[in-house]
């Protein structure tokens, strides 16, 4: 055994399926909160809706803005109906976009936050906040943004359409393998990461319809180790490229992922195997390219939109964040070709 810490995080997960609407009353109860700011837009609107039936009476504003990486003029507008409103508490119902618009609000009134998440990106489990200025995404990790409670109901993502599961699945996927040589990885959070791959691709292959209860549980094991182990490599690169030209996040992660694991592979032998293991297959890289082919995985940067002339400027912005926590020693020449090759 080497020696390692392993500092656990705090706060409450509910696994309540088909139940989120009673858990959520339950443990807005359980905070005493009498004033809530629910945060909630865009396609999970009517969820929230159903979600919230059972606190109507101690909801005092609704923030519906909700953008893609949370924009400074976003971030704004929250804090302010957030202060205008004499809010105790707040309750997120949505994807990351969501979550993370409630923990920038979060993190400046140190208000208690409930979330309720509809998508496998993981958000909700992580001491992680992102706001993005003029094209530049900052984050930070604060105690003041991890949410009190999460409240995950697998019915609640029953309307995501195919193509946002599979890339919000790989999001997740992309989590656990990070896990495994980000700089807080400890043997903790590598098995946390081996059963999250395990339970996402079996939830991902099927059989027929996608398993959303399996998704839901390898994405709360996907966040709860990357919120410990840290980011490296794989996360510099997807957060440099949303930040800088808008790209939709899940399906980014998706995309990077198959590169940034071939790159690495033969350096991280121990996680390799487990990853292989994870897959029920003898090498990870393969076992990797096969669930992509048999779940129709979004390949290609290009496909992403991302023309390139951007994806030049994309390496300058990652070289600019060198050195970058990675277990192969990487370089400028080793982004330009791990960003061509998920092109
Ligand atoms: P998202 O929240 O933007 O959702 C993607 C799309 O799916 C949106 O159009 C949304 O309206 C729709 N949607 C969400 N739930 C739905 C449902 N149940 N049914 C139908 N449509 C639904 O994207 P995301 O991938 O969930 O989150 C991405 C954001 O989260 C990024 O900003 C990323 O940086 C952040 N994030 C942060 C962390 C962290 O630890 N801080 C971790 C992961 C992701």
């Amino acid at each position: 055994m080497r020696a390692f810490v392993y500092e656990p995080l705090p706060g409450r997960v509910c696994f309540a399926p088909g139940g989120a609407a009673d858990r959520l009353a339950a443990e807005v109860a359980a905070l005493g909160l009498r004033r809530i700011m629910v945060i909630a837009g865009g396609a999970e609107t009517g969820l929230a809706d159903d979600v919230v039936r059972g606190i109507v009476g101690l909801v005092a504003a609704r923030f519906d803005e909700v953008r893609p990486h949370v924009p400074a003029d976003v971030a704004d507008a929250a804090r302010r109906l957030a202060a205008e409103s004499s809010v105790d508490g707040l309750v997120t119902i949505g994807g990351g976009s969501t979550t993370g618009t409630g923990k920038i609000v979060a993190l400046t009134t140190g208000l208690p936050l409930i979330c309720v998440p509809t998508t496998y990106a993981g958000s909700e489990v992580t001491p992680v906040w992102g706001i993005t200025t003029a094209g530049r995404k900052e984050t930070g990790r604060d105690p003041r943004v991890l949410p009190r409670s999460v409240v995950y109901d697998a019915d609640l993502t029953a309307g995501l359409p195919r193509s946002i599961t599979v890339a919000s699945a790989l999001n997740a996927m992309a989590h656990c393998v990070e896990a495994y040589w980000a700089p807080g990885a400890n043997p903790v959070t590598s098995l946390a990461a081996t059963e999250g791959i395990r339970v996402l691709a079996v939830g991902l292959r099927g059989p027929g319809a996608v398993d959303r209860e399996r998704l839901l549980y390898g994405s709360y094991l996907a966040g709860a180790a990357f919120a410990v182990a840290g980011s490296a490599l794989h996360h510099t690169i997807c957060h440099v490229l949303g930040g800088a030209f808008d790209l939709p996040h899940a399906e980014t992660h998706a995309v990077l992922l198959p590169s940034v694991l071939t790159f690495n592979a033969e350096a991280a032998p121990a996680a390799e195997a487990q990853i292989a293991g994870a897959l029920a297959a003898p090498a990870a890289v393969p076992a990797l390219a096969a669930l992509y082919r048999d779940i129709g995985a979004p390949r290609g940067l290009r496909s992403l939109g991302l023309t390139h002339e951007q994806l030049d400027r994309a390496v300058d912005l990652v070289a600019e964040r060198l050195p970058i926590a990675n277990p192969r020693p990487v370089g400028r020449q080793d982004i330009a070709e791990i960003l061509e090759s998920a092109y």
